[in-house]
């Protein structure tokens, strides 16, 4: 069985370091759409313009740093009062590291061993740009209970101030992960795809074939909140959009030559092939299983999905009880009504972590009622659409 590498733990932050730290970065475990998300070590020496790490004021800490031991974030993650054995999906420094950094490396490693020990089933997402070598998917294959997905970001974009990691990375680090892959799935995460940055045809041609390296691909758009604006600001590099969003902004037309460039009339079965516009369907299809997050509610989306996945999603997607949603929802504290439309559970007054509950819970969507989500731009945001094309909104 694979060993995974003794390096010395990464120091621990000091009170001091700690108390400096925007709460929301000192807070280990967030929950995201994609999963239960744990992130006890900060700090990233890639300058990547568009990192989440502007968000939380950390994008200066180059040298990343634990603010717990491994053992201690296990058991906080698997003690959180939203951790569900078998069913939580989580991911694991997706926020402010990435997870393969020579120095970071060992502790994803040491936490997926911990988690597998368990025996916990739970879907583990590890999203990495940097180097994998073959003796690390020795590892990754060597984990017999977590259905592990290693998740490769790949944007194509040329413009060393946005991305600073060669392209030629993200490819041979694809194919390393697809053909050593065993007992682990890998998926091509494309993204942010930035209309006139790198969605030209030689990028959509370049996508397209590293498709064919990986067990699913999701493409998805940019993050452009203000923090991050102001970066390509200070650093002059032109903003792509006009304004900020808090949502993904994925244009129309980017999305439309995109499917373009992927669709292949001859196969029925899967005319766009394995790619999907949600994280969570491509990594449930690279498992071969239902999606997680219930998006089958939002019927559109599944239009360029192969016909086998529509089956096994359809058959598992279940209109919950309104009286059960209701109960489990005032449960977390919902105000107001709670609805179980076709699509949705719609609740008031519920942040994020709570309808992320219920809706892998449920695997179905769970929205909520102040912030409506348009057809077709499913959870993304509004810039790059018609207004004049816009469709009802979904919520009631
Ligand atoms: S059928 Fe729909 S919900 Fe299921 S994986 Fe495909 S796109 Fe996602």
């Amino acid at each position: 069985m694979a060993t995974t590498p003794t390096r010395r733990p990464l120091p621990l932050l000091t009170t001091e370091q700690l108390r400096s730290l925007k709460p929301e970065l000192a807070t280990v475990i967030e929950y995201r759409k994609s999963g239960l998300s744990l992130n006890h070590v900060v700090g990233c020496p890639l300058d990547c313009g568009y990192c989440v790490r502007h968000l939380f004021g950390n994008f200066e800490m180059k040298v990343p740093r634990a603010l717990m031991t491994d053992e201690e974030a296990v058991t906080a993650l698997t003690g959180h009062a939203y951790f569900r054995p078998h069913r939580t999906p989580v991911q694991l420094f997706n926020r402010a590291t990435d997870p393969m950094l020579p120095v970071v490396k060992p502790h994803t490693f040491n936490v997926l061993r911990l988690l597998d020990e368990r025996g916990l089933t739970n879907h583990v997402l590890v999203i990495t740009r940097w180097r994998v070598e073959p003796e690390d998917c020795d590892v990754l294959n060597s984990f017999r209970n977590i259905r592990l997905t290693i998740l490769v970001t790949h944007s194509g974009i040329t413009d060393q101030r946005i991305e600073p990691v060669d392209s030629a990375i993200a490819e041979a680090r694809l194919r390393t992960l697809y053909a050593h892959a065993d007992r682990y799935r890998t998926v091509l995460y494309w993204r942010p795809v930035v209309p006139g940055l790198n969605d030209t045809d030689a990028h959509l041609h370049q996508a397209r074939e590293l498709a064919g390296h990986a067990h699913a691909t999701v493409f998805t758009g940019l993050f452009f909140r203000a923090e991050i604006a102001a970066y390509y600001k200070a650093h002059g590099i032109p903003a792509p959009y006009e304004g900020t969003a808090r949502r993904k902004i994925m244009p129309e037309d980017s999305e439309q030559r995109i499917l373009r460039a992927f669709h292949d009339p001859t196969n029925t079965e899967a005319p766009y092939g394995p790619l999907f516009r949600k994280t969570s369907c491509g990594v449930a299809y690279a498992h071969g299983e239902p999606d997680y997050n219930g998006h089958y509610g939002i019927r559109e989306l599944c239009d360029i999905c192969p016909t086998a996945q529509l089956g096994l999603c359809a058959s598992a997607w279940q209109k919950p009880d309104s009286a059960e949603a209701t109960r489990e929802a005032r449960a977390l504290g919902a105000a107001g009504d709670v609805e179980v439309t076709d699509r949705a559970i719609i609740v008031e007054g519920l942040d994020e972590p709570p309808r992320y509950y219920l809706q892998h819970g449920f695997g179905y969507q769970c929205h909520d009622r102040a912030k409506p989500h348009h057809h077709r731009r499913h959870g993304r945001a509004d810039v790059g659409w018609s207004p004049a094309e816009q469709p009802p909104r979904e919520s009631p």
